[in-house]
């Protein structure tokens, strides 16, 4: 039977998690859950959990604890015998640590990528939304501008992809995600992907995985 991995992607906002995870996707067979994704699809479709965290995702705040871990729970729940990749999650150490009772993971990658590149990438973002789909106006243009390549639907900008919210993102991050590093430095499962753009990121991220579905259990 194939390996099955079980894996987290951390890095700051824009450093290029969806991306990687996307391809990550279309390499190898892994499904792709991105806390970010989960909550706009929530949103979307007005649930009582989307009413309650919808201006504190406007804000660039971060949705409690309990309520994330909860939804992260019930999208694994229905995972069986397949590899993931949670992107965006865990935020916390306190988030890090639930995760830690619920399930074993093989390791994480870490994106780590200048914050001055961070700020040019989300100005000229924009994204497919029932896909997760990014695009950049300059650096990674659809084929139709406004649309997304796939369906040919509309390309949106996110409602926190503005300079208030994003500078709140940021510092958010820079506070909020040392204890997570730590905590994953401790249990010998952190590696670190250092580079400006995702495309020479992922060469390396792609070999790390190859070698690790490689390797006997
Ligand atoms: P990127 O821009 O690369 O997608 P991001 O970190 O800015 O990264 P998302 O991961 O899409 O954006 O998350 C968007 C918002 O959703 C966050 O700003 C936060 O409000 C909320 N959110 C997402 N994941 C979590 C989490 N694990 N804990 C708390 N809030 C979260
Ligand atoms: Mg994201």
């Amino acid at each position: 039977m194939a390996k099955i991995l079980q894996a987290v992607i951390l890095g700051a906002p824009a450093s290029g998690k969806g991306t990687i995870s996307s391809r990550i996707v279309k390499s190898f067979d892994v499904i792709h859950l991105s806390s970010g994704d989960i909550l706009r699809g929530h949103i979307e479709n007005q649930t009582d959990y989307g009413v309650r965290v919808k201006s504190t995702i406007e804000k660039g705040l971060l949705v409690p604890d309990d309520l994330m871990v909860t939804l992260i729970e019930n999208e694994l729940k229905h995972i069986h015998r397949k590899s993931w990749i949670l992107d965006g999650f865990p935020r916390t150490r306190v988030q890090a640590e639930m995760l830690s009772t619920k399930v074993k993971l093989d390791f994480v990658i870490n994106l780590v990528v200048d914050f001055d590149v961070l700020i040019d990438r989300i100005k000229g973002r924009w994204v497919h939304l029932p896909s997760g789909r990014v695009y950049h106006s300059e650096f990674n243009p659809p084929i139709v501008p406004g649309k997304d390549d796939i369906t040919g639907e509309d390309l949106v900008q996110r409602s926190d992809d503005n300079a208030k919210s994003l500078h709140k993102r940021l510092s958010l991050y820079s506070e909020k995600i040392p204890p997570v590093i730590e905590f994953y430095k401790e249990s010998k499962l952190l590696h670190n992907f250092h580079g400006k753009t995702s495309n020479e990121i992922w060469p390396k991220v792609y070999s790390f995985i190859a070698q690790f579905l490689k390797e006997e259990n």
